[in-house]
C-alpha cells in the first residue's frame, strides 16, 4: 500500500530524511502538499513565495519521473480523503516546531492512528530538535550562550544525497492546479518587483550556499553587519521554506572551518540562532503571541496600527534614513538586512513605543523569508520583551547606527529617491510596489523626522522608569 508524504517545510531532494526513508521502502510514494488551515493564515509575501517554492520543488519531482499532489483543506479531512481515494496505509512527514504546526501535526497523528494507519514523523527542519538540547537540571534554555556551548561540539551527521526514484502508484489521485490556488493573490502590490530579488528552489539555493562558502564566509563577520554590503548568505528564504538543508549550511561552515576561513565560527553561530528561536518557539509557545517577559504586558504599548506613526514606519517615511531605506527594502525586495531589522524594531518598540506584535505582523505579511519562531525572537529581542532580549533602556540611536555601519550611506542612496537628482533603480523601484493609495512619490520632499530620535528615546525611557513592573 501506498505511503502519502505529506510535504510541508521540507521542499527539497537532498538531505531530506523522510523523503529518503519512504523511498528505501520501494513502496509507491505519493508526495502530497496541502493549502491547510496554516498555510492559508500565511501574510501576503510568504504565502506566494511559498507557491514559487512548490512550483519549483513539483519541478524536481517531476525530474526523478513523480508528481506532487496539491490538495486545498483543512489537513486532516483532506488527508484522511486521499487515504480513502488511493488506499494508502502510511502517512509520513517532517516535523516542524512552532506551536500552531505541532498543536495540528499531534490531532492529526492522533486521528490518523485511530484510523489504523502507520504516522511516521522525521526530522531535518533544525539541526537539534527541541527536546533533545537540556539544561543541567533537565529544563530549556533560555540564553543562547550556554545553549551554544551545549550542542556546538555534539557532531551533526552528514547530510543525506538527494532521493533519486520513488515508485509510483498504480493510480494516481487528483490533483488541484497550483493556478488554481492563486498563493499570490494579494501580492499584485509587487510580486513583479521583488521577483528579481528571490533566489527560487533546491538548486538555487545550493548555488548560493557554494558561492557564499567560496567567496563571502571569509568576510561574513564584519561584512555580515553593513546593510549596504551583500556579505551574508541570503539564505534564510530558501531555510524556511526547506529548499536547503540547515544540516548542509552547517555542514558546508564545518568544512569552511576546517579549511581556516575565518568567518566560519560566526556563521556556523548564526545558524544556531535559528534553532535556538525554535528550541523557544517549542518550550514557550507564546514567544510567537504574547510578551515572553509577561511583566512587559503592563507596559503602555501603542497597539493602534492606524496611528500616523506607524504608517510613517510601515511606508518608510519616518525621516529616519536608516529606518526608511530597511522599510523600503523590506517592500521592494521581501528581504531586509539583519542590522536593518534590529533598528527599525528598536525604532518601532522604542522611539515610537508601539507593540512588538505590530512590527511582528507587518513583517510577517512582507518577508520572503518570513519565518514564525526566527520573526517573534528577533522581535521579543528587540523589543526587550523577550528571553535573552537586549535590555529595553538599549535604545539603537538610527543616526549613529548608520555612521558606524554604512559610513558612505550606501543603504539610503540605494533605497531612497527623494532628494536625489538621479536616484539608483534600486530607490525607485520601491514607488513601483508600493500601492497608488499611498499617495508618495519620488518627487516628493523627503520628510522631517516624525519624531526626533533623542526625544524618542527620552520618551521611552521615561515610560520604562515609570512602569509598573
Ligand atoms: P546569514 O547572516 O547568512 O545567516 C545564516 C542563517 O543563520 C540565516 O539564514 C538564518 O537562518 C540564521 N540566522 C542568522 N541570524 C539570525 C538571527 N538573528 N536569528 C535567527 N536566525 C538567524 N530571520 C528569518 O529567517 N526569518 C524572519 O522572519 C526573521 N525575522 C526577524 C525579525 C527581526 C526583528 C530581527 C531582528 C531578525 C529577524 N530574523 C529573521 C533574523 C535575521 O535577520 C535573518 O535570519 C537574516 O537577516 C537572514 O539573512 P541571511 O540568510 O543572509 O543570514
Amino acid at each position: 500500500r501506498p505511503i502519502l508524504y505529506w510535504l510541508r517545510r521540507d521542499l527539497r531532494l537532498s538531505d531530506h530524511p523522510g523523503l529518503s526513508a519512504a523511498a528505501e521502502t520501494g513502496r509507491p510514494v505519493i508526495p502530497v502538499f496541502l493549502a491547510d488551515e496554516i498555510v492559508e493564515g500565511y501574510g501576503a509575501c510568504p504565502k506566494w513565495r511559498l507557491g514559487l517554492a512548490v512550483e519549483s520543488f513539483a519541478g524536481r519531482l517531476e525530474g526523478i519521473g513523480t508528481r506532487l499532489i496539491l490538495r486545498r483543506g483543512p489537513a486532516l479531512a483532506t488527508l484522511r480523503a486521499l487515504v480513502e481515494e488511493t488506499g494508502a496505509g502510511a502517512v509520513w512527514w517532517s516535523r516542524v516546531y512552532e506551536p500552531d504546526g505541532t498543536e495540528r501535526d499531534r490531532k492529526v497523528k492522533a486521528a490518523l492512528e485511530d484510523d489504523s494507519l502507520d504516522v511516521q514523523s522525521f526530522p531535518g527542519h533544525v539541526l537539534f530538535e527541541p527536546w533533545t538540547v537540556a539544561t543541567g537540571t533537565g529544563g530549556y534554555y533560555k540564553v543562547f550562550t550556554p545553549f551554544w556551548r551545549k550542542v556546538r561540539d555534539r557532531g551533526v551527521a552528514p547530510p543525506l544525497g538527494a532521493v533519486g526514484t520513488l515508485a509510483a502508484p498504480q493510480d494516481w489521485p487528483r490533483s488541484d492546479r497550483l493556478e488554481d490556488w492563486d498563493l499570490g493573490a494579494a501580492m499584485d502590490r509587487g510580486a513583479a518587483v521583488v521577483a528579481p530579488h528571490l533566489t527560487v528552489g533546491e538548486e538555487a539555493a545550493q548555488g548560493r550556499l557554494g558561492a557564499f562558502a567560496a567567496h563571502r564566509i571569509e568576510d561574513y563577520p564584519a561584512a555580515r553587519d553593513r546593510p549596504g554590503v551583500d556579505g551574508t548568505s541570503g539564505l534564510s528564504e530558501n531555510l524556511t521554506y526547506g529548499e536547503i538543508s540547515i544540516r548542509a549550511c552547517w555542514h558546508t561552515g564545518m568544512r569552511a572551518q576546517e579549511e581556516g576561513k575565518a568567518g566560519a565560527p560566526t556563521f556556523l553561530k548564526e545558524l544556531v540562532w535559528r534553532d535556538f528561536a525554535y528550541h523557544l518557539a517549542f518550550h514557550t509557545p507564546r514567544l510567537l503571541r504574547s510578551n515572553w517577559r509577561e511583566e512587559w504586558e503592563a507596559f503602555p504599548w501603542n497597539e493602534d496600527e492606524h496611528r500616523s506613526d506607524v504608517i510613517a514606519w510601515k511606508r518608510g517615511r519616518t525621516g529616519i534614513p536608516f529606518v526608511d531605506a530597511a522599510m523600503r527594502e523590506l517592500y521592494a525586495t521581501g528581504r531586509m538586512h539583519n542590522r536593518g531589522r534590529m533598528v527599525v524594531a528598536s525604532y518601532l518598540t522604542k522611539h515610537l513605543m508601539c507593540h512588538w506584535r505590530i512590527g511582528q505582523r507587518w513583517f510577517e505579511d512582507c518577508l520572503a523569508d518570513w519565518d514564525p519562531a526566527n520573526n517573534a525572537l528577533g522581535w521579543q529581542w528587540s523589543a526587550g520583551s523577550g528571553p535573552d532580549a537586549s535590555p529595553f533602556f538599549r535604545v539603537f540611536n538610527p543616526v549613529t547606527q548608520l555612521d558606524r555601519f554604512d559610513p558612505d550611506h550606501t543603504y539610503p542612496t540605494m533605497w531612497i529617491a527623494e532628494g536625489q537628482e538621479d536616484p539608483p533603480d534600486t530607490a525607485l523601484s520601491y514607488f513601483e510596489a508600493i500601492p497608488r493609495n499611498w499617495s508618495i512619490s519620488p518627487d516628493d520632499a523627503y520628510p522631517e523626522p516624525i519624531i526626533a530620535p533623542k526625544d524618542g528615546r527620552a520618551r521611552a525611557l521615561a515610560a520604562y522608569e515609570n512602569r509598573d513592573f
